[in-house]
């Protein structure tokens, strides 16, 4: 592969800081409103609350609780559904492990379900394959801003009567068939963390059209402590997990600007898009009809029959040109981390691995060959609200001449 040293370099806006984020006035308006108000506990103040409701009647939810991270808004999901141990919840191969570690906490047995190679997403086949008569819930990751197939997810999750709970950390605002991600299925759980569509620094929100399981996440946000109730007591064992109103402020802030952030990450995901057509030996993502991206991450998928190490050798290419983009994503499905492979759980007693079905936690290469062929595949390339044309023009400019140089 030739590199032109000639080609021109700019620097593209980061998430990480101010340059790739939203954060100004009207943030530092709420949150000096809210340090002057002198409540910064979220049980007493107004900012997290018109948070929640305004976030959940933004996507036409019935409820949303914010809570202290997307990590903490899977376990609050996971937990309302009062999972007995040894209990199997099928989850994806590739995601974040605050989707993950959540299940080990509350006794269950993540059962990983192999994904489409192209989309990267788990699908009805996938995690048909996965379910057992220990299965409980199903959690399905909206990878990359990219629903997955929810009516063929929905189906076989019916058939069997278990609830899918949807992680759309990186999801916000994304569309199946014209109704917002996270109010498909039982409960959809979302990040405020840096690097999100919208960010409070650490934070989640979970929303949910079931009044019972609002109820029960709720309570876990609150360490079981049933506020408001006649006698209310610790009911069970759970922990505090509230944001405070110094985040709900700045939530409250970036929610404003959300349907903007989302609406400039297509445009210029778009823009991209069109120019990357007919390039040899590298796709753009797919998206169905049905679906609506938002775009958390722009994926090339380059093919890797007709260039082996092509993801990886396109990835060098455009990092000389200063586009921060990682080739494998997570680098290895989560099943090869320590925590799952040597089952490093609570002191020495792996609980509640003990208690797993041996095919529940059987991890070889051949049960997840969309897994690994997608892992090979994916060039991850970063993406903001704040890309302009001129930022667009040049990540396809090098994303072309890296293309014809595999
Ligand atoms: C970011 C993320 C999480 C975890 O969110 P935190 O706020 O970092 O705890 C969970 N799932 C997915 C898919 C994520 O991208």
């Amino acid at each position: 592969m030739s590199t032109n040293t000639t080609a021109r370099k700019l620097t593209l806006p980061s998430d990480q800081d101010a340059s790739g984020r939203t954060l100004g006035d009207e943030e530092i308006a709420l949150v000096t409103e809210a340090i002057r108000s002198g409540t910064l506990t979220s049980t007493k103040g107004r900012f997290t609350r018109e948070f929640e409701t305004g976030f959940a009647r933004m996507i036409g939810a019935k409820h949303g609780h914010a809570c202290a991270s997307g990590s903490a808004a899977v376990h609050l999901a996971v937990a309302a559904l009062k999972l007995e141990p040894g209990d199997e919840v099928i989850t994806t191969s590739i995601t974040d492990m605050g989707a993950l570690a959540p299940i080990l906490f509350q006794g269950g047995i993540p059962v990983f379900a192999d994904v489409d190679p192209v989309t990267y997403n788990v699908n009805a086949a996938t995690i048909r394959d996965r379910i057992s008569d220990r299965t409980r819930a199903i959690i399905v990751t909206h990878l990359f801003g990219n629903p997955c197939d929810m009516d063929g997810i929905l189906h076989v999750a019916g058939e069997h009567g278990i609830p899918v709970i949807e992680d759309c950390a990186q999801a916000f605002l994304a569309e199946y068939k014209g109704r917002a991600i996270g109010t498909l299925g039982a409960i959809g759980c979302f990040s405020l963390q840096q690097g999100k569509h919208i960010t409070t620094g650490e934070g989640g929100i979970v929303v949910s059209n079931d009044d019972a399981l609002a109820r029960e996440m709720y309570l876990f946000i609150n360490k079981a402590w049933g506020y408001g109730d006649a006698k209310p007591d610790h009911y069970f064992s759970a922990l505090n997990y509230r944001l405070s109103e110094l985040q709900g402020a700045v939530a409250l802030a970036q929610l404003a600007k959300l349907e903007g952030v989302v609406e400039r990450r297509r445009a210029t995901a778009d823009l991209l898009t069109e120019q990357l057509q007919g390039l040899p030996g590298v796709a753009t993502p797919k998206v169905t009809p049905e679906s609506k991206h938002v775009y958390w991450k722009y994926c090339l998928h380059v093919d890797t029959e007709q260039h082996p190490e092509g993801a990886v050798r396109l990835g060098a290419f455009l990092r000389e040109r200063g586009i921060a983009c990682a080739p494998r994503y997570i680098q290895k499905p989560a099943f090869r981390c320590e925590v799952f492979r040597d089952q490093r759980t609570l002191g020495n007693s792996r609980w509640p691995f003990p208690l797993a079905r041996p095919e529940a936690v059987d991890y070889r290469d051949e049960l997840f060959p969309g897994t690994l062929t997608a892992l090979d595949r994916v060039l991850v390339l970063p993406w903001s609200e704040a890309y302009t044309k001129e930022h667009v023009d040049f990540i396809a400019e090098a994303v072309s001449e890296g293309a014809h140089s595999l």
